[in-house]
């Protein structure tokens, strides 16, 4: 059985990027099947993927669409082992194209049906928006993973976020249920984030994953050089602490 699972959070800057991509790469290097499918038109997990924008000619738009299926246009990551549904720059029109179209919600979870054999983990990078294409994200999966930072504004949005997903599961995917939280780029100097990851564990207790991100300066340079983390500096905190994330994301979900 594939397990797929939205990152998501419409907040931007949270690390739903970074996260899908390292967590993605930590996952196949322990032998799994993957598929990344990057659903936000700004195509920063594809080119974190090490996959050139200009050159992904065809991707989740054009499965969006209907004009491809996924086994026609999903590329191989030359940096992270697994495979891509590249966003390209026609992406942000789709929002615009499909409205009026029928079913346009479920789009994403009928097309992934043709590839259930194909992988063991399907990871989606949302948008940080509650748009369309956040709603295809989370109605084709069965779980969400919410990579949070501790500040104060960072509970607000969860209130919205987690309303999405209990709308979405009563009239459009019953079986969507929250994952886990990833409390991201987190400063263990700073006594709000202490206090914000304390009220995480009190509402959320086992959907915390226990794995914390630091802030680190590798994780944010890796993207410009089209690799995870994990491989542009393996021995860095952040290479480390994704390591120990995909670790338990897998005893969580095998
Ligand atoms: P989102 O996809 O939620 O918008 P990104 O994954 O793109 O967020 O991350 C936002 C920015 O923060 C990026 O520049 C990324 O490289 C940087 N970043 C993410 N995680 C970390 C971290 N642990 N330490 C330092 N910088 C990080
Ligand atoms: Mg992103």
């Amino acid at each position: 059985m594939t397990c797929i699972i939205a990152i998501a959070n419409q907040k931007g800057g949270v690390a739903k990027t970074t996260t899908a991509i390292n967590l993605g790469t930590g996952v196949a290097a322990e032998g799994k099947r993957v598929l990344l499918i990057d659903l936000d038109p700004q195509g920063n997990a594809t080119t974190g993927s090490g996959i050139d924008k200009s050159e992904a000619d065809a991707g989740v738009y054009d499965v969006l669409t209907e004009s491809a299926i996924i086994r026609a246009v999903r590329v191989i990551s030359p940096t992270s082992g697994y495979d891509v549904l590249t966003a390209n720059q026609h992406l942000a029109g789709a929002e615009v194209e499909l409205v009026g179209v029928n079913g346009r919600e479920t789009i994403l979870k009928r097309a992934l049906e043709s590839v259930t054999d194909d992988y063991d983990f399907v990871f989606i990078d949302c948008p940080p928006a509650l748009s369309l294409l956040t709603i295809n994200g989370l109605t084709a999966a069965n779980y969400v993973i919410i990579p949070m930072q501790c500040e104060y504004y960072a509970l607000e949005g969860l209130t919205d976020l987690v309303d999405t997903i209990k709308r979405i599961k009563s009239y459009l995917n019953p079986d969507l249920e929250i994952g886990g939280l990833v409390r991201t780029m987190f400063d263990g100097r700073s006594s709000l984030s202490q206090q914000v990851s304390d009220q995480l564990d009190t509402h959320f207790g086992d959907k915390l994953f226990k794995t914390v991100i630091p802030r680190n300066v590798r994780v944010a340079e890796a993207p410009s050089y089209g690799l995870p983390v994990l491989v542009y500096d393996k021995m860095s905190k952040g290479a480390i602490a994704y390591r120990s994330l995909s670790t338990e994301f897998l005893t969580r979900f095998t």
